[in-house]
C-alpha cells in the first residue's frame, strides 16, 4: 500500500503528502463521518500547488479551472489505485469541506507552517497550495503513517497584516475583501470602493503576495492548473462562457450574477 501511494502521487507530480492516524487529526465536522458507513482510521493529506504567475483582476487560485475538480480527480484516482491492491477498502476524498481541519492536518503532517494570514506556508510553493485529504478505513501503519510533527514557522513579520486593505488581519472588524467579492446581493459604497481601489473582480491575494514565503514560489508541475487559464476577467469573456464552461470556474459557485455585479462595480469608476 505504501508503494501504491508513492507511485500514485509520483504519477500526478504531487510531492507533498503524508498519512496521519485519523485520531491525530482535529475533527471539525463530526457529522460528515457519522453519515459515512465506515470507521475512519487514517487520513491521507496532500498539497496541490496552483498557478503563481501574475493576474490582472482576480485571485491566482481562480485563474485556472475550478480547483475542486482537481481535488476530486486526485482523490478519485488515489482511491482507485488503493482499490487495485485492496478492493474492499472504504475511503472518501474531501477538499474544503472535510470532517477534519485540513490546514491543521497539513501542519501536523509537516507539509507547511500556519501563517499569520491563516494559510498554510509550504517551503517550495509558499501559500499557493490547495489542501486535499482522503479519509480511509485502512490502518495508518499500512500506509506509512508518520509521527505528527511541525517543521516550519511563520516569520511573524507582519507584512500580511500591513498589506490587508480591510484590516481584518489586524482585527479591525471589516470583512475580508475576498469574502466581499463572493458575497451575494448589494455591497456598500465603501466595499465597492475597496474593490475598485484594488481592482478585483474576484478574490484578494494581497496578504499572500507580500509574504516572504511567496517571494519565489516554484511553478506548479500539475498540468490541470495550466489548462484554460485566464489572467483577466472581462464582461466579454464572461458572456462568452456557456453554462458548462462557467460552472468549471472557481468563481462560479456564487452564480453568474455575482461576478457580473463585480465587473459592473469595476467598470463604474
Ligand atoms: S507575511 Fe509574514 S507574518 Fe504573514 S504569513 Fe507570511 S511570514 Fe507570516
Ligand atoms: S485576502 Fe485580502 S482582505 Fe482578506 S485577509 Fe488577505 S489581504 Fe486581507
Amino acid at each position: 500500500m505504501k508503494d501504491t501511494l508513492r507511485n500514485y502521487f509520483s504519477s500526478q507530480n504531487i510531492e507533498y503528502y503524508a498519512v496521519l492516524p485519523y485520531s491525530a487529526c482535529r475533527e471539525i465536522n463530526p457529522g460528515i463521518m457519522q453519515r459515512e458507513d465506515f470507521t475512519p482510521k487514517s487520513v491521507i493529506v496532500y498539497l496541490l500547488p496552483y498557478y503563481t504567475g501574475e493576474t490582472v483582476n482576480l485571485s491566482r487560485y481562480a485563474a485556472s479551472l475550478d480547483y475542486h475538480i482537481a481535488l476530486r480527480e486526485c482523490a478519485d484516482g488515489l482511491i482507485s489505485a488503493l482499490r487495485t491492491v485492496s478492493p474492499d477498502i472504504r475511503a472518501k476524498g474531501y477538499g474544503d469541506h472535510s470532517p477534519i481541519s485540513e490546514v491543521s492536518a497539513a501542519l501536523i503532517a509537516g507539509l507547511g507552517a500556519i501563517g499569520d494570514n491563516g494559510l498554510i506556508l509550504n517551503e517550495k510553493y509558499g501559500s499557493y497550495v490547495f489542501i486535499g485529504d482522503v479519509v480511509t478505513d485502512i490502518p495508518p501503519e499500512l500506509l506509512g503513517a508518520i509521527e505528527p510533527r511541525e517543521v516550519m514557522t511563520c516569520h511573524h513579520c507582519g507584512a500580511c497584516k500591513r498589506a490587508c486593505p480591510t484590516g481584518i488581519l489586524r482585527a479591525e472588524g471589516q470583512d475580508c475583501l475576498s469574502a466581499i467579492t463572493q458575497r451575494k446581493g448589494d455591497l456598500t459604497e465603501e466595499e465597492k470602493g475597496i474593490m475598485r481601489e484594488y481592482n478585483t473582480a474576484w478574490g484578494c491575494d494581497l496578504c499572500q503576495s507580500v509574504c516572504p514565503y511567496n517571494r519565489d514560489p516554484a511553478i506548479t508541475p500539475i498540468d490541470f492548473f495550466h489548462r484554460e487559464r485566464i489572467s483577466e476577467l472581462t464582461r466579454d469573456l464572461l458572456d462568452s462562457m456557456d453554462k458548462s464552461s462557467f460552472m468549471r470556474r472557481a468563481f462560479a459557485w456564487r452564480g453568474r450574477k455575482t461576478v457580473e455585479r463585480n465587473l459592473d462595480i469595476l467598470s463604474d469608476k
